[in-house]
């Protein structure tokens, strides 16, 4: 068996097809007619556009919109001004165009690959396929083709670029594998948009499986099983066939509204961390963002991105999303959330220290770019901000002070901004629960965030293994403030949702239902999971069960009981 990056769900059994990369070696010349050798290199370029969208078009109908426009920013790429008269200009220098293609893409490409983050860090694989479809262009040499792949392959190779990925047959594919590439990539962005089982990153696997052998992969898991025994077969077969059934009913959920089996609406949303996530959401069938956690923006750089850079990220995830809600959340630090960047002194006890709202209502260096950035890419959807870890109904006031103040410098300069952006606040301490009155009426909306009102609620840090039997949404203590938490929305009538783990939990949703929830905020695979879940209860029984549960007084009694009527 064979380790990798699981990047792509599912189990997949077929026959390798082991593709080689194609010959792109070449003889460096010195160049003579420099005016005929300039024009070589713009037929490649115009014949690499040619096909370039020729195949963006095919992956439109195959995969979707957002899979097609990698290929067409290629076609950006290799246009990109600097990068063309660069290399113009080492052809004119004398350099033949496959050298002046290679050097110059080259380093480019070595830009991108040092960069931290790992969306910018998969540029330098879109540029290496361009720079790759050129050398083909010129040299007259035909890229491995995977159109005409038999039913049942199992793609193994090096590195699947956006250009191959255009040409898969979905059908034909049982699984992907390869020696490059992580759960970012394009290769697993495709694999998942395709759902087709892929397992990325597997050293040496194009050496270690051969062209036709029978293969499985475990997208899941992650592994790779070449040659499989009876017994492997026999145990994936029916796992496949499992799996295939659980997604098949899961799909009926998709493009259809979030209603209970009574007919009560209510909205699966989903958590992100980054713009690129909100592609995920409507690959997933999310109905918006309930939870941006800006704090990613922040993480693993040098120094807070700048205000034109958060515009940037909340622009485009506005934009990916249309109409529907995204609720950013203002930066969460501190606690379990390091951001280097910020160097937050040390503290003895982080958890309950100068992190999030308190550390922004303080820092307005760094709070003030982010709200003018949120406010500023509110005109391009429904945005909404949200506030971490408030404790008090100052904190709400002081923030929504501060948020008008960032209003004000916009009017200032003419920036638009929607004027009437909803303000609403992270319900997730004990305190904030308690209050849950007095803050509904200062918020526009609530969310629950269960992983830090758990942990709060029952003083245990929800990363420290040794207190994690305590460390439960269940406990009936954490359970009451739930409660008392959507009960007090409900009251001043302010939408309420809950963006903590435990939206997804099947035993948790029908107290939800109960309680009067309005949205659910949950990782993208879990969005078909979750409506299906709701579909599955009327309100009166949802009623009964969370009435009977909420009698238990201890945390196993109330699971116990609510995997039996669950179960039902
Ligand atoms: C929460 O605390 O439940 C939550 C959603 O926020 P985070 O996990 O980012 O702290
Ligand atoms: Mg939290």
């Amino acid at each position: 068996m064979m380790k990798g990056t699981g990047a792509s769900n599912g189990i997949g059994i077929g026959r390798a097809a082991v593709i080689a990369d194609a010959d792109l070696s070449y003889i460096v010349r010195e160049v003579r007619d420099i005016s005929a050798e300039r024009k070589r290199y713009e037929a490649a370029v115009e014949h690499f556009c040619r096909i370039a969208d020729r195949r963006a078009d095919r992956l439109l109908q195959s995969a979707g919109e957002n899979k097609a426009e990698i290929l067409r920013g290629q076609i950006t790429m290799v246009n990109d001004p600097m990068l063309k008269e660069e290399l113009l200009a080492l052809i004119t220098s004398g350099t033949c165009a496959e050298l002046a293609t290679e050097t110059v893409y080259d380093k480019y490409i070595a830009v991108f690959d040092t960069m931290d983050d790992d969306y910018l860090r998969q540029r330098a694989l879109d540029l290496s396929d361009v720079k790759s479809g050129i050398l083909a262009a010129l040299l007259g040499r035909i890229q491995p083709d995977l159109r005409n792949l038999p039913p049942d392959s199992v793609i193994v190779v090096r590195e699947l670029t956006p250009s191959m990925t255009a040409e898969l047959v979905k059908e034909n594919i049982a699984g992907i594998v390869t020696e490059l590439g992580g759960v970012a990539s394009h290769a697993a962005i495709v694999a998942r948009a395709l759902e087709l089982p892929a397992v990325l990153g597997v050293p040496d696997v194009c050496r270690r499986i051969k062209n036709g052998e029978t293969v499985i992969v475990d997208g899941g898991k992650g592994e790779v099983i070449p040659s499989p025994d009876a017994a492997a077969m026999k145990h994936y077969t029916a796992q496949r066939v499992q799996l295939l059934q659980a997604r098949a009913v899961m799909e009926q959920y998709r493009g259809r509204p979030t209603v209970s089996a009574s007919g009560e609406r209510y909205a699966v949303l989903c958590n992100i961390a980054k713009p690129e996530d909100a592609l995920k959401v409507n690959a997933a069938d999310g109905e918006g963002v309930g939870l941006f956690r800006t704090e990613f923006l922040f993480a693993d750089q040098s120094a807070p991105p700048t205000e034109e850079e958060q515009f940037f990220a909340y622009k485009q995830t506005a934009l990916i999303l249309k109409d529907k809600p995204l609720i950013i959340r203002t930066l969460d630090i501190g606690g379990d959330k390091a951001v280097p960047c910020l160097k937050m002194p040390h503290e003895d006890n982080p958890f309950m220290g100068f992190r999030a709202i308190r550390y922004c209502l303080n820092r307005p260096e760094i709070f003030m770019p982010q709200l003018r950035a949120i406010l500023r890419a509110s005109v391009y959807g429904n945005v909404r901000i949200m506030l971490p870890l408030i404790t008090c109904v100052d904190e709400v006031r002081e923030g929504r002070k501060m948020i008008e103040a960032a209003k004000q410098e916009l009017r200032r300069s003419n920036i638009p901004f929607n004027e009437d952006i909803p303000i609403g606040i992270m319900t997730e301490t004990a305190s904030a629960a308690v209050l849950a009155d007095l803050l509904a009426a200062e918020a526009d909306f609530f969310s629950i965030g269960t992983n830090d009102l758990t942990g709060y609620t029952m003083s245990c840090d929800r990363g420290n293994g040794d207190v994690a039997y305590l460390y439960s949404p269940f406990q009936p203590s954490v359970l009451r403030l739930i409660r008392r938490i959507i009960v007090c929305a409900k009251k001043q009538h302010i939408p309420v949702g809950m963006c903590g783990e435990a939206a997804a939990d099947p035993l948790m949703i029908p107290l939800l239902m109960s309680f009067g929830i309005d949205e659910l905020s949950v990782s993208p695979p879990s969005v078909l999971r979750v409506r299906k879940c709701i579909a599955g209860w009327t309100k009166q029984r949802a009623d009964e069960a969370a009435a009977a549960a909420m009698l238990f007084s201890t945390e196993s009694d109330i699971r116990a009981f609510l995997t039996g009527v669950s179960e039902k």
